[in-house]
């Protein structure tokens, strides 16, 4: 029995590759290093003090994705591979409608045809879009997206539940992720972003580097206790372990089910810096600048759902992310580059 992680060398899946092999799960690991490096992997290998398979293969290669399926016997699949850049989305949406969709469609057709029906696929709390008030719930409505990146995980939500009513052997559960930030406690392994980071926390940690000079802080004048926007940011060692749990439900469940991962608690921009200066004694220094646009003001998780499917909910604090990020980015101040 092994779990097939497409996407697994990139930053979730290789958190999530540790936690599946501390659990005594064997996995299988496939990725196109679009956007993720060997070294990744190799980390995790060191780290786990096991070996697995791995395969350099793109998703909408339907021959590549028969061979892996014939080589082992895969039970579920934990779908990380896919695009994420949201600016980038906006400039290339065929890109992302082809990788992302198209790959997905893919994807399902040769698990079909192998006869593996079970699929955790990685969504985004994007698709609750910009109508619903926070703390957000499952049984909300999706779709109100502001840019193609959310709207492939919102049609890819959409593709899986419509399987899992034509084909009742299906179990797809769509885990709705909030704002994966941290890294492993050990340093060796975390978020390696291609150029300037587009997100919070590694812009955050690339200026307490000294790599970029200040942080823009995106709007002040936000209807939030500070003025700057919340989020709900969860570790991704957390959410890593959300991801086991949730293969425990695939196995025994059937049907599409989204579930929301995040704490249920929200930490502003100001929140998120002033904590991070605190945690680790290194200053952060910004200037605020105008609203990011497609920004909502307030966004943040109910996790109950997860707790009552899964047993699980989040563990690590917000000073256990910003340590952590800060010894990942630390002692590689390179990322995977050395
Ligand atoms: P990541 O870019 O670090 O990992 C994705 C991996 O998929 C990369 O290693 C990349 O090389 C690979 N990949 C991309 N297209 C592929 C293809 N066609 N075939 C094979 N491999 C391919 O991103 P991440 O932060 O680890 O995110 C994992 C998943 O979670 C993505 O689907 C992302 O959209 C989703 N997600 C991420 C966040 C976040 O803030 N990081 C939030 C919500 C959802
Ligand atoms: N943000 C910011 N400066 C940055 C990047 C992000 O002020 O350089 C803000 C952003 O406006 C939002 C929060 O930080 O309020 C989280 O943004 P991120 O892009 O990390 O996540 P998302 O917007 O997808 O929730």
């Amino acid at each position: 029995m092994a779990i097939l992680v497409t996407g697994g060398c990139g930053y979730i899946g290789s958190h999530t590759c540790i936690e599946l092999l501390d659990a005594g799960y064997e996995i299988v690991v496939i990725d196109n290093y679009y956007n993720s490096k060997p070294e990744a992997l190799r980390r995790v290998k060191e780290l786990s003090g096991k070996e697995f398979p791995f395969y350099e293969c793109d998703i909408r290669d339907a021959e590549g994705l028969r061979r892996v399926f014939s080589a082992h016997k895969i039970d579920a699949v934990i779908h990380f591979a896919g695009l994420k850049a949201v600016g980038e989305s906006v400039q290339k949406p065929l890109t992302y409608y082809d990788n992302n969709v198209a790959g997905t469609v893919v994807l399902c057709q040769v698990m079909a045809e192998m006869g593996c029906k079970r699929i955790i696929f990685s969504s985004s709390a994007t698709v609750y879009g910009t109508g619903n008030p926070s703390p957000l719930k499952e049984d909300m409505p999706t779709g109100a997206v502001t840019n193609p990146y959310g709207r492939t995980k919102f049609m890819i939500e959409g593709i899986l539940s419509d399987l899992c009513v034509s084909d009742p052997e299906w179990s797809a559960v769509l885990l709705r992720y909030f704002n994966p930030i941290g890294a492993h406690e050990s340093g060796r392994i975390g978020e390696d972003p291609n150029g300037i980071p587009n997100n919070l926390m590694p812009y955050i940690s690339q200026v307490a580097i000294g790599k970029l000079p200040k942080l823009s802080i995106f709007g002040d004048d936000y209807d939030t206790p500070d003025g700057t926007g919340v989020r709900d940011y969860i570790h991704v060692v957390d959410l890593a372990r959300g991801h086991v749990k949730a293969v425990g439900y695939a196995l025994a469940h059937t049907g599409a089910e989204p579930i929301n991962l995040g704490t249920g608690i929200g930490y502003s921009v100001l929140d998120l810096v002033n904590a991070f200066k605190a945690a680790n004694g290194v200053d952060v220094p910004y200037t605020i600048a105008p609203r990011r646009s497609g920004d909502v003001a307030t966004c943040y998780s109910d996790p109950a759902k997860a707790a009552a499917l899964l047993g699980w909910k989040a563990e690590k604090n917000v000073e256990d992310m910003c340590r952590d990020t800060w010894r990942w980015q630390s002692q590689n101040p390179k990322g995977y580059d050395e």
